[in-house]
């Protein structure tokens, strides 16, 4: 094989890939779906057919309208406020993953959405820890290995982000490897959970912030230079400080620091396109972020609703911006550089994982 061979979905299936940016809460099977809904008595789901009912999620998303969007999360959270059912969706979630080739996947999920029936903060990452555990040994007895590493979420618009800043580092020994929020950026300025982010990162722990996805550039400044942030979840706004014109791209003095400063992006182009953030992947930013050596990572953000996995995200950029077996690799090694599990182990899995199955194609 040459860098000219076109990677195929099937061959994108097999090849290693690194994965920072997926929701627990969005990657749930739509069978699973209604297995939960029945044990756990959700009464709410629009159908319990298979085929509709993964339909209408992936609709739903695309509707354009907040409301329908939200009723999405309404839908998968309201089946996972058991142990057993968390459990259940962690260990499909690390099935799932392993089965598109993901070696190394961080999964990110808000505790605090999972505790209507009572469960504490602390029994929802232990259950969500053992599915995962549980998950990785189905894969690993089918011959698929996989690493899984957990973030931990706090919701903007709640006012919990410090209590779950310490759930990070309180399991930090248990598998969970960072902290993020999520939720609504306009409205929810990062600057709001200063103290989260102080804590953990005098913890030395880790942390990435959902920024810079529908909102601008504010919100990216915000959460690299007041909050610290390692990582920007998408971040794909970043383009609105760069110029594009006949002499190439120029770049503002935020777009340069992130890319001086190598601060990873995790992007998401379906996700970015069925919000409207971005018009179709022929015209999402990860095109001209990649050209310009950013940071660049590809990610699924909700599998269900976008009906995505890594592989096919991948197999979209092939077709949209000729991306070739290089460009795979280097958003893979990207990814695992930027992982927050030590380095040691990064290291591991670039050279005896990443790097000798590409060799043969790069
Ligand atoms: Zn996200």
């Amino acid at each position: 094989m040459s860098t000219r061979t076109v990677p195929t979905p099937q061959d994108l299936r097999e090849a290693p890939k690194v994965l920072l940016h997926d929701h627990l809460d969005g990657g749930l099977r739509p069978s699973t779906v209604i297995d939960l809904a029945d044990e756990t008595g959700y009464g709410g789901l629009p159908t319990t057919d298979v085929g509709e009912l993964s339909r209408w999620f992936v609709a739903a998303a695309d509707s354009g309208s907040l409301e329908t969007y939200l009723e999405t999360f309404a839908h998968t959270c309201g089946v996972m406020q058991t142990e057993e059912a968390l459990a259940r969706v962690a260990a499909e979630c690390v099935e799932d993953l392993a089965d598109d080739g993901v070696v190394y996947a961080e999964v990110r999920y808000a505790p605090e959405l999972f505790v209507e029936r009572g469960l504490s903060l602390d029994a929802v990452v232990e259950a969500v820890q053992d599915g995962f555990e549980r998950g990785r040994k189905n894969a690993a007895e089918r011959g698929k290995q996989i690493r899984v590493g957990t973030l931990l979420c706090a919701m903007r618009q709640h006012a919990r982000a410090l209590e779950i800043a310490e759930l990070t580092v309180r399991y930090r020994d248990q598998g969970v490897v960072g902290f993020d929020i999520a939720g609504p950026e306009a409205g929810y300025p990062p600057t709001r959970n200063l103290d989260a982010f102080e804590y953990i990162r005098t913890s030395n722990a880790h942390f990435t912030i959902h920024a810079g996805e529908a909102f601008g550039l504010a919100s990216i400044w915000e959460a690299i230079q007041h909050c610290g942030a390692e990582r920007l979840g998408h971040g794909v706004r970043i383009v609105d400080d760069i110029t594009t014109g006949t002499d190439g791209a120029e770049l503002g003095r935020l777009a340069a620091y992130v890319r001086d400063r190598r601060i990873p992006l995790e992007l998401c182009p379906s996700s970015n396109v069925q919000t409207g953030a971005v018009g179709s992947i022929g015209e999402h930013p990860v095109g001209m972020l990649a050209k310009l050596r950013f940071r660049v990572t590809v990610n699924t953000d909700n599998r269900l609703m976008s009906d995505c996995t890594v592989s096919s995200e991948f197999a979209a950029l092939v077709d949209a911006f000729g991306f070739d077996w290089a460009d795979v690799r280097w958003c893979t090694i990207n990814a695992m550089k930027s992982a927050f599990i030590g380095f040691d182990e990064r290291l591991d899995i670039i050279d005896n994982v990443i790097k000798p199955w590409y060799a043969a194609r790069v």
